[in-house]
């Protein structure tokens, strides 16, 4: 079977701002130089771009995980057609099906199983079409959104208007039309591509499987630090509808603070947390899986792995118990006198959670 059409103008935009940025960026640099207006541009149109794809096209529109008031949505539809990755219907629906069919050549629009490239950027350089392409029935809800359907009718329009438009002006304001299309203008799309380009590819190829091996997303504190907190991958695509992608207070998630922002500024409401008794349940089924996958190689490991298993059910069980009495006291109502009992059972609980954790957790790192 022959492959199918390269798409030229695609390609004719990833080579020549790769080379643009590569050659005449640092040509530049050296014989003329960049001040520091153009660099704190280069920085914040970076911020923009990435912004509106991780909490925009990915958190709210394509997972739902929050709700974003108008303003916050125009910022976005902004902000992505200036990063230039597609409209927001389209990204969403390739988008979802990637989640629903993770992994599978045929369906899921950018496989990671089709290797490195290809989730990379090479299903963008040739006409593969995959079934559900322009079929917009998986984002009818996105498509009741006005300025989703705005920015999808207009979509040329604002990426040309944006990605000349923007680094004109910023030139025309600082005097150096020049510098400023090539850092705010070219610069900042390759890397702001690229960066995204990563979640896609390495993201599914490059660290942890902490909460599943069901699929080939990892955990990584570096990508994380690269996407806008996206490179805790293995966690998102198991608790998709979590605003948060690092749910630690210590993960590097830009984005997730950005969201949290924008609530406390009443931008954004209902930001959607996963239960944390299911993460707790998730993440030591796999530490279970990954011990007994390495003590199956040693000899009379049998026992050892009988003590992991019973220690493991009655981790789960005590998750279950503390998130029960914890569901309870949610549900008494203040007065009730039984509240003030329920409240001692569940810190009494929560600290014996605790403390089992970390039991759990150097019982399995001994035996990585
Ligand atoms: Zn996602
Ligand atoms: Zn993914």
């Amino acid at each position: 079977m022959s492959k199918p059409r390269l798409l030229w103008i695609n390609i004719s935009i990833f080579v020549i701002t790769f080379l643009v940025a590569l050659v005449f960026v640092p040509y530049r640099a050296v014989t003329h130089g960049f001040d520091s207006f153009e660099i704190v541009s280069l920085i914040l149109c970076i911020g923009f771009c990435g912004m509106s794809i991780t909490a925009g096209y990915h958190r709210l529109w394509s997972h739902r995980t929050y709700k974003a008031h108008a303003f916050i949505r125009f910022f976005y539809a902004i902000g992505g057609a200036f990063a230039l990755q597609n409209s927001i219907l389209h990204w969403s629906s390739d988008h979802r099906v990637h989640h629903k069919h993770v992994d599978n050549n045929d369906i899921d629009p950018y496989s990671a199983k089709r290797g490195f490239w290809f989730s990379h950027i090479g299903w963008m350089l040739r006409d593969y079409k995959p079934k559900t392409y322009n079929d917009y029935s998986n984002v009818r809800d996105l498509q009741k959104d006005k300025i989703v359907m705005w920015q999808h009718n207009n979509y040329l329009l604002l990426a040309i208007a944006t990605n000349f438009g923007i680094p004109l002006i910023l030139g025309l304001i600082h005097g150096d039309i020049i510098s400023s299309l090539l850092l705010a203008g070219v610069l900042r799309l390759v890397i702001s591509h690229h960066v995204t380009f990563f979640i896609n590819s390495l993201a599914h190829i490059w660290g942890k499987q902490t909460y599943t091996d069901k699929n080939t997303a990892r955990d990584n504190g570096i990508l994380a630090f690269l996407t806008f907190g996206e490179g805790y991958h293995n966690f998102h695509h198991i608790f998709e509808n979590d605003y948060r992608n690092g749910i630690q207070w210590w993960h590097f998630d830009p984005t997730k603070w950005f969201i949290r922002l924008a609530s406390y500024l009443k931008l954004a409401s209902d930001l959607k947390v996963t239960p944390e008794d299911k993460i707790i349940k998730a993440k030591a089924m796999m530490q279970l899986k990954q011990s007994r996958e390495k003590l199956a190689l040693k000899h009379n490991a049998e026992l050892i792995i009988e003590q992991l298993q019973r220690e493991y059910e009655a981790l789960v069980q005590q998750v279950s118990n503390y998130y029960e009495v914890k569901k309870q006291l949610i549900n008494a109502c203040e007065s009730s006198p039984e509240r003030l009992n329920l409240s001692n059972q569940y810190q009494q609980l929560k600290r014996n959670l605790r403390a089992s954790i970390k039991q759990w957790n150097s019982l399995v790192t001994s035996y990585a």
